[in-house]
């Protein structure tokens, strides 16, 4: 389906995804969904990328906040998304240093950040990243000479960046054509139409030009659809 015009998509066969967005997350559910065999489809209103992805802080991070509320499933998952975007993209994500200086007034005590600091390590199995180091007052002053005087040591630990997530995206949606997925750039979609709760049929327009799809309907503005 790589290079299908908005009008051939809708007149072959019913899709089994339609993803609308081509920010970093909608370009890895299009890429996924084409490899494991999906009759996928991705709609990007702007420019793939151009949205939040954009303007994110540029982290790959497993969420080790997320292990305070006992999420341990999605820090665990993180983690190997991490470690695979490590392991594949070493020109463009790489590991990130992180200091969590004790301070008077930090809200946990060291020896519960140094627990949750080895299960974050732990959850990660050691990919990717070195794992966490107790800092010494020196040693933390010596990397960090701008903290408060009070701070008293602290921890190293790593998660990743990205350094240009709109080019991730891209990758990511150059990959999904690759396997088989139907991606347009500059094609928003208009309206989505599920015509009842029982039903599996659902329609979709993208703004004009009213195209029709078996399990569905929807519509591109003439001439915006593009497969490049
Ligand atoms: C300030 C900030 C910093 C962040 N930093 C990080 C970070 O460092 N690390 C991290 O993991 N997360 C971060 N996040 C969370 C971030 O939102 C997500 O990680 C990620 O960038 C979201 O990607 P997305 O694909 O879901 O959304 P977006 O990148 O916003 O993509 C949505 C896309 O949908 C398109 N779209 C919208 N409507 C339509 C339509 N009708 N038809 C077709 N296309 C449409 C838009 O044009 C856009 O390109 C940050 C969030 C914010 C707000």
């Amino acid at each position: 389906m790589g290079r299908l015009t908005p009008a051939e998509l809708a007149g072959g066969p019913p899709l089994d995804v339609a993803v609308i967005g081509g920010g970093i997350n909608g370009a890895a559910i299009a890429r996924a969904a084409a490899a494991n065999g999906l009759r996928a489809a991705l709609f990007e209103a702007s420019d793939y990328g151009f949205g939040t992805t954009w303007r994110s802080t540029k982290l790959i991070h497993g969420g080790l906040r997320y292990l305070e509320h006992g999420d341990v499933g999605l820090v665990f998952e993180s983690l190997r998304e991490r470690a695979w975007l490590l392991a594949t993209r070493p020109y463009l994500v790489r590991p990130q240093r992180f200091l969590l200086p004790l301070l008077p007034w930090t809200r946990r005590p060291a020896w519960q950040l140094r627990m949750g600091l080895a299960t974050y390590d732990l959850l990660a199995l050691y990919r990717g990243v070195p794992g966490h180091r107790r800092l010494s007052e020196a040693r933390l002053r010596e990397l960090a000479p701008y903290l408060p005087a009070e701070a008293r040591g602290g921890f190293s630990f790593f998660d990743a960046r990205v350094i240009a997530p709109e080019r991730l995206t891209w990758e990511l949606v150059r990959e999904a054509r690759q396997l088989g997925a139907a991606c347009f750039n500059h094609c928003p979609v208009a309206a989505v139409e599920a015509p009842g709760a029982q039903s599996k049929r659902w329609s979709w327009s993208t703004a004009a030009s009213g195209c029709g799809c078996r399990r569905g309907r929807w519509s591109t503005r003439p001439g915006r659809g593009s497969t490049r």
